[in-house]
């Protein structure tokens, strides 16, 4: 016998396992009733390709025994078992991915604790929730070996040599002693509570879930008055079997659903939408479909797959088929079922087939239309899908040059001036003023700071509606899509707005004016002209052609070496009182104008966001002045 000691951080999460009170210990018979149907799809999956697997379908099984004398509940399947090699693997290293976050989200987070169980793939470990000993008899498919591993979960773990008739697993439960806190763990050596929680938790597992069962039987040569009664196991199937997306949706309710999709995926909150397809064209199959009500814990993260899970004929090729969902959809969860495709369907080619890529189609305009009447009718909740997923359906729909903008344009959402909701491209354009000709867009960190943008003056004065870029994905939109409904997009930072009857151009007399303060700024900025926008404001800047403050920004945070800097157009409204006063001092006190020019370009120049080159010299030069 070998024995093994658990890693350190292993041993903090089993020993949190056991000695925390948990709100539901039951849900470690959903876990491993799932592992047991994982195992045998694997095995069933293996025989499609390699015929000495000797597993037929209809003898699939997963099978729950009682040892009541010792006190034990035994889970077995005949799935693909597993090896010394991975009994070590898999079951003496806690979940090499996730065991360290679960521990964080175990100790913040106690009550919920067994609901995290699933998320973090140490649904194995749950066992310890009930049980003070472990032990897991297996044998390998292609093996003819079996070892046993055996855990208290404290220190460590055993392996050791064993016998087992079949391939497949038992996963025998020594179930603790009732504690005082009426714990009851005496109810998992019961036959009708575990038939129960498995009715609750495991009824749409497509194997069946059988165990002997006691019933009343009339005794052998006892009287027909009298009937004496002894008691007669019979093996009984649990579980109702039609995998949920085979039943009629009539069947179903929501709440059917939502218990399945959170149970089967892990999730802790009930999905937002749950969309059934049954097609019947060039490609039959079966999908069922969930919008997650959140975002995967480990959305964004490498740890993520996105895709569908894949049945060919009620046999599972694949846990997440990427070639299933378009990119922009990656965040759907779901299971496709298909008579139609090939039972030899390797996963490496699976992107190739004809047949999932007729599926991936039908799917991807499904999708597209559920969550566009989702928009239309239920903006609520299209509004919260759009503040967890809006960034990958933006991303998507820039892709290679927007080649997706005709599809995805309708479904993207902008903060905009009119108010405190979102609106698509579609209600900005339906709500456009009679000579308005663009759609304009400004750039900002936030609602409020773009808000303060005098840029706006002007636009905002004719009652234009204004989108707001606030990450540098919608200004990305904005520019690689050009326009949407013949309507040319244009950023409100723009020196020229494009606006009809805009302000006549000032007097000749000016021009003195604006050499004057070019004079006076030297490279600083490459020209200063006349706004025609601003109205309240003395100045502001604009970028011209080239690259905008906003992409200099980003520039200079992450390549500073490159040393990009936008064009700077000082714009002044020459009809502000402060340039009036620069004009005259220009005449009076040239050396005081001087000083109006530097500081009327530090003012625009935070305005825009961008960084005053001599922060002291500016308060020194306004100081001067009192
Ligand atoms: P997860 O199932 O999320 O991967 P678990 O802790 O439940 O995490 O199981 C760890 C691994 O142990 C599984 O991925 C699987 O490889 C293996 N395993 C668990 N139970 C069985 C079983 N009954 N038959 C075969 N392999 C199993």
């Amino acid at each position: 016998m070998k024995q093994y000691e658990f890693q350190a951080s292993s041993r903090r999460l089993l020993e949190l396992m056991i000695h925390s009170v948990y709100t539901k210990p039951e849900v470690f018979l959903r876990e491993l009733i799932s592992n047991a149907s994982d195992a045998i799809d694997k095995r069933l999956y293996l025989g499609l390709t390699d015929d000495s697997v000797r597993l037929r379908r209809e003898d699939a099984e997963i099978r729950l025994t009682l040892d009541k004398p010792n006190r034990c509940l035994i889970i077995s399947d005949n799935g693909i078992g597993m090896n010394e090699q991975e009994l070590q693997d898999n079951l003496g290293v806690i979940a090499q991915s996730g065991s360290q976050r679960f521990r964080e989200a175990l100790e913040a987070e106690q009550s919920t604790a067994a609901e995290l169980i699933g998320q973090f793939g140490v649904g194995f470990y749950s066992a310890f929730l009930v049980a003070d000993r472990v032990t897991v008899l297996s044998r390998r498919e292609g093996e003819s070996r079996a070892f046993r591993w055996s855990s208290d979960g404290a220190e460590g773990y055993t392996i050791e040599p064993a016998e087992r008739a079949e391939v497949g697993t038992d996963v025998i439960l020594h179930i603790r002693p009732d504690g005082k806190e009426a714990d009851r763990y005496s109810r998992y050596v019961r036959e009708y509570p575990i038939y129960k929680l498995v009715r609750q938790y495991s009824d749409y597992i497509r194997f069946p879930i059988r165990m002997l069962m006691p019933q009343p039987k009339i005794k052998e040569g006892s009287s027909p008055e009298h009937p004496e009664f002894e008691e007669e196991f019979v093996l009984e199937t649990f579980n109702t079997m039609t995998p949920i997306w085979q039943r009629p949706k009539g069947e179903l309710k929501r709440k059917d659903y939502d218990e399945y999709y959170q149970a089967h995926f892990n999730e802790p909150v009930a999905p937002l939408r749950v969309v059934t397809v049954s097609a019947e064209g060039a490609v039959r199959f079966k999908a069922l479909l969930f919008i997650p009500g959140a975002a995967p814990r480990d959305y964004r993260t490498d740890a993520f797959a996105p895709g569908l899970e894949l049945y060919a004929s009620g046999v599972k090729v694949m846990d997440r088929c990427a070639a299933l969902l378009p990119e922009e959809f990656a965040f759907v969860r779901g299971i496709v079922d298909s008579p139609d495709l090939s039972l030899n369907l390797s996963r490496e080619l699976v992107q190739q087939d004809r047949q999932v890529q007729l599926i991936a189609g039908s799917l991807e305009k499904k999708i597209r239309a559920v969550l566009d009447r989702m928009l239309r009718e239920d903006r609520k909740s299209y509004e919260k899908l759009w503040r967890m997923f809006g960034l990958d359906i933006k991303i998507a729909a820039l892709d290679n040059y927007a080649a997706k903008k005709e599809q995805l344009q309708e479904l993207l959402l902008f903060a905009t001036s009119a108010g405190l909701g979102m609106c698509t491209l579609a209600e900005y354009v339906g709500r456009m003023k009679p000579d308005q000709k663009y759609i304009y867009y400004a750039v900002g960190p936030s609602a409020r700071r773009i808000e303060q943008l005098p840029q706006l003056e002007l636009l905002k004065d004719r009652g234009y509606e204004i989108l707001y870029c606030l990450d540098r994905t919608d200004q990305l939109v904005a520019d690689m899509f050009r326009d949407y409904a013949g309507k040319p997009f244009r950023s409100a930072a723009d020196g020229d707005l494009g606006l009809e009857g805009a302000r006549p151009k000032p007097d000749k007399a000016w021009e003195k004016t604006f050499e004057f303060v070019k004079d006076c700024l030297g490279d600083k900025v490459t020209e200063v002209t006349a706004s025609s926008r601003l109205k309240d404001h003395p100045v502001c800047l604009s970028a011209g052609k080239g690259i905008s403050f906003d992409m200099e920004r980003y520039f200079t945070a992450t390549s500073p070496q490159m040393g990009m800097r936008a064009k700077r157009i000082l714009e002044l409204n020459v009809a502000h009182p402060a340039i009036g006063a620069l004009e005259r001092a220009r005449q009076q006190d040239p050396e005081r104008a001087k000083k109006y020019a530097q500081i009327l370009y530090n003012q625009a120049c935070m305005i825009a966001g961008l960084p005053i080159e001599d922060p002291s010299g500016y308060t020194d030069l306004l100081c001067s002045l009192w």
